[in-house]
C-alpha cells in the first residue's frame, strides 16, 4: 500500500492510494493529474472518495467515474452532481484490504466528512479534505464555530500516529499565523524550519502527523492557556467560553497576512 499526493491546481493535493494495480483517489478536483498517473503507472482506478462539495474537490469526479467505472463515496448531507454512495458518521466500507470509517466534520461546509483507516503494518491514514490543515483549519463557510471546534475534537481523538492527508499545501502560511499566536512554542519553531526546508526542495509538507499537530496547531490547541491569552490580547471582548475563543481565533486567522 503506497500513499501519494498528486499536486493539482496551484496548491491542492489529490491523495492516491495504490495497491496491487488498483488505485483510490480522494477529492479529484481535476482529472489530468490522476489520468496521467494511472497511465504512467499502469493502475486501474476503482474508488473515489469525496469529502465535500467544493469544485476544487469534485471537478474531476464525473469524468473519472465515466472513464473508469470507479465506485464513488461522498457525504450524505451534501448534494453532489454525480452518482455516489452517501456516507455519514460511523458508516464503514472496504477498499482493497482496508476498512474505512466515516467521520462527520461539518464546519467548512455543512456536510463535510472525513475518512480514516488503519493499516496492518503502517500508520493509519486520515483524509480530512478542508477541515484540518497542517498548522491550521478550514475557513468556516457553511457551519458554525461550535461545529468546527467539535470537528477538531473528533480528529484530535484519533491515534497520534495517524497520517493527516490535508487537501491543500497551506502549511507555511498557517505556521506564520501559529507563530503569531504562540511565539514561545518551541515545537512549532522546529516544525516550521523543517517545513521551510521541505518547501525549498519543492516537496510536500504532508502528510502531517496528528501527534505533532496537537503540539503546534493553534486550532487543536484552543483550550491551551497560551492560545486563550493570545486570542484575548487580539480580541479583548473574547469571553471565557471555549467556542468564543475558537471563533475569535478563526476570525483572527481570516484577516492575518
Ligand atoms: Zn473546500
Ligand atoms: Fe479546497
Amino acid at each position: 500500500m503506497k500513499l501519494i499526493p498528486l499536486p493539482a491546481f496551484s496548491d491542492n493535493y489529490i491523495w492516491l492510494l495504490q495497491h496491487q494495480g488498483r488505485a483510490l483517489v480522494v477529492d479529484p478536483g481535476e482529472t489530468e493529474p490522476v489520468t496521467r498517473w494511472l497511465a504512467e503507472n499502469q493502475h486501474q482506478l476503482d474508488c473515489i472518495l469525496v469529502t465535500h462539495h467544493h469544485g476544487d474537490h469534485t471537478g474531476g469526479v464525473a469524468s473519472l467515474q465515466k472513464q473508469t467505472g470507479a465506485k464513488v463515496y461522498g457525504p450524505a448531507s451534501e448534494k453532489l452532481p454525480f452518482d455516489y454512495q452517501a456516507l455519514k458518521q460511523g458508516d464503514l466500507f472496504n477498499w482493497a484490504d482496508l476498512t474505512f470509517q466515516t467521520l462527520d466534520v461539518p464546519g467548512h461546509t455543512a456536510g463535510h466528512i472525513a475518512y480514516w483507516t488503519s493499516l496492518a503494518l503502517q500508520d493509519p491514514i486520515l483524509f480530512c479534505g478542508d477541515t484540518l490543515f497542517s498548522g491550521g483549519c478550514g475557513r468556516i463557510f457553511e457551519g458554525t464555530p461550535a461545529q468546527m471546534l467539535k470537528a477538531m475534537d473528533t480528529l484530535a481523538a484519533l491515534p497520534g500516529n495517524t497520517r493527516v492527508c490535508c487537501a491543500h499545501e497551506y502549511t507555511l502560511s498557517n505556521l506564520k499565523f501559529a507563530r503569531a499566536v504562540e511565539p514561545e512554542n518551541l515545537a512549532l519553531q522546529n516544525y516550521m524550519h523543517h517545513c521551510e526546508e521541505l518547501r525549498r526542495q519543492n516537496l510536500p509538507t504532508l502528510p502531517a502527523q496528528l501527534a505533532n499537530e496537537l503540539k503546534i496547531n493553534p486550532f487543536l490547541r484552543s483550550r491551551q492557556s497560551t492560545v486563550i491569552q493570545a486570542v484575548k490580547a487580539f480580541a479583548p471582548q473574547t469571553s471565557n467560553q471555549e467556542v468564543d475563543v475558537f471563533a475569535n481565533l478563526r476570525s483572527w486567522k481570516n484577516d492575518f497576512r
